[in-house]
């Protein structure tokens, strides 16, 4: 999609810090981190949330899910822990309307709900 930002990032349009990349899914760090690692994880075909991407190719959702474990390896967080969050829709703060895959880690994270919580 050529409005899409992320799809512009897969493509090499607008510069993103690459942490990892295989044939279907690409990986950089998030612009405004929420813990020590922050990493997005997304597919290179264009989907619009986690749903559409389960019920268009679930085979893919996988690879992203596969994809966003060898981050945490990667990033040396695989043992210490690490939280894998698709957000969808205004309440839980979508912003990007590219299916993507947060991997946060790095540190003790908080409970998550509502704010402050
Ligand atoms: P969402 O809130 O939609 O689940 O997550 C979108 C994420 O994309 C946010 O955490 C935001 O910080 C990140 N983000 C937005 N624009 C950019 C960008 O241009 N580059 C990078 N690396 N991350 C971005
Ligand atoms: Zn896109």
């Amino acid at each position: 999609m050529s409005d899409c930002l992320f799809c512009k990032i897969i493509a090499g349009e607008i510069p993103s810090e690459k942490v990892h990349e295989t044939s279907t899914t690409f990986a950089f760090r998030d612009i405004n981190p929420q813990s020590n690692v922050h990493v997005l994880v997304v597919p290179k075909a264009h989907h619009e949330d986690a749903a559409a991407l389960a019920a268009a190719d679930p085979r893919l959702l996988a690879d992203v899910i596969t994809a966003g474990a060898a981050v945490a390896k990667q990033e040396g967080i695989d043992e210490s822990g690490y939280r894998l969050v698709f957000n969808t829709g205004e309440h839980a703060g979508r912003t990007v309307f590219h299916a993507h895959l947060h991997v946060l880690g790095g540190e003790q994270l908080g409970l998550f709900g509502r704010p402050g919580s």
